[in-house]
């Protein structure tokens, strides 16, 4: 008999399957907070539960995250896990400490079938859907495994610490990891769930950020069901560019993005959409690219977080120089925007935006393309 992995329901979810079994609704309160608050996989470890209910639970359940195949730190502290998802399929997720936050990036598909040109991940093909035990798996584990590194004096030093109100090491979310979220729907907002639950891991809306590329249905559908903060990828200011580097725009044109993004803001926990930005040398940086990005965007209140192109094995882009960064960052300033640069974090252990590869059995080309080299 196969047991039922606990680590995939939602609170109401895990109370039917309570239910189920003849237990009371508290038990299975009792029981999803040890899991995700206190990180316990072992029912033997939930020394509040009647030894008869242990024993039913161990026969009957388990709490499996995926595996750790890999760990790796990077000098300014980020550290990137490469995860097991079965048959040669690998995902990544990457912590960022940062002085008054600690952020996990986490994936929501094996791979993406959106094949952004500049992106590793859409290199790599696409294999499945993850799982909701998937997805929340590498929170449940990212928390276990940063606290045992703090316990040994390793990583996850927040500079700063103390001002960091979450009782956990990671205090945000965003989904930007591997995947286009919005085409795992269902999934992901199951999992933002437990992340939002108070029995759970008790992170605000704004706490937890999707990134999406603007699958425009779905933003539609996120509005309904779980309107967490948002951030759209849209890296060029017009259609015929956008459509070049991104082939979802063929389907999602700018204005009908604009306008959904307009839509969500009425519920959102936020009251702007931060536009995501990356900057490829010579394709979209121009000042020319800035003031059309900054006449666009007067249709929406947005923040925007300006990407620095990060390379991986193969691409075909270039980083713009710091220079054309600023230029372009100015530009936006002057006309009125809150634009920001993101920092690369974790490059030297390729955990920077774009850069996470995973390891992809690409169900559509059938060849598995590995992982980086190893780093030091
Ligand atoms: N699929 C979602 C979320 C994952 S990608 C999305 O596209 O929004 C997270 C962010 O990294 C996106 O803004 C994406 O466009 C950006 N990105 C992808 N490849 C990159 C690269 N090589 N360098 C810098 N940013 C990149
Ligand atoms: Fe998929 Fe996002 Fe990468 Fe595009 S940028 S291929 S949507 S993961």
């Amino acid at each position: 008999m196969t047991r039922t992995n606990l680590l995939g329901f939602t609170l109401p979810e895990l109370t039917d399957w309570f239910g189920g079994i003849g237990q009371k609704p508290f038990r299975a309160r009792q029981v999803f907070r040890w899991i995700h608050q206190r990180g316990a996989a072992d029912f033997d470890a939930m020394t509040d539960l009647a030894k008869a209910l242990r024993e039913q639970l161990r026969e009957l359940a388990e709490v499996r995250a995926p595996a750790i195949l890999s760990e790796h730190r990077s000098a300014d502290g980020t550290v990137k896990w490469l995860f097991d998802v079965g048959v040669g399929n690998g995902i990544e997720a990457v912590y960022i400490p940062e002085d008054d936050r600690g952020t996990l990036c986490v994936s929501s598909q094996v791979g993406c079938a959106l094949d952004c040109d500049f992106c590793s991940t859409g290199k790599q093909g696409f294999n499945r859907d993850l799982s909701v035990a998937e997805i929340l798996g590498q929170l449940f584990v990212a928390n276990r495994r940063l606290e045992e590194l703090a316990r040994e004096g390793l990583a996850f030093r927040l500079e700063g610490a103390g001002e960091v109100s979450s009782p956990r090491p990671v205090s945000n979310v965003v989904m930007m990891g591997m995947g286009e979220p919005l085409n795992n729907f269902e999934n992901v907002v199951n999992a933002m769930s437990v992340m939002l639950d108070d029995h759970a891991y008790g992170l605000s809306r704004r706490r937890v950020t999707l990134s999406t590329s603007g699958v425009v249905h779905q933003i539609r559908r996120l509005k309904e069901r779980l309107p967490v903060a948002l951030a759209v990828s849209l890296h060029a200011p017009d259609d015929e560019l956008r459509s070049r580097i991104m082939p979802v725009n063929r389907s999602y044109p700018i204005r009908d993005l604009l306008a959904a993004c307009n839509e969500y803001l009425e519920v959102a926990p936020r009251d702007f959409i931060t536009f995501e930005y990356v900057l490829l040398a010579g394709v979209n940086d121009s000042p020319g690219h800035a003031r059309a990005l900054a006449a666009l965007l007067r249709a929406v209140p947005s923040k925007v977080n300006l990407i620095p192109f990060n390379p991986f094995p193969g691409s075909a882009y270039r980083r713009s120089s710091p220079e054309v960064v600023t230029r372009f960052r100015n530009i936006l300033v002057e006309a009125g925007y809150v634009a920001t640069v993101r920092k690369t974090r974790g490059d030297d252990i390729d955990a920077a935006c774009g850069q996470l590869a995973g390891q992809v059995v690409d169900r559509r080309k059938r060849k598995v393309i590995p992982i980086h080299q190893e780093a030091a």
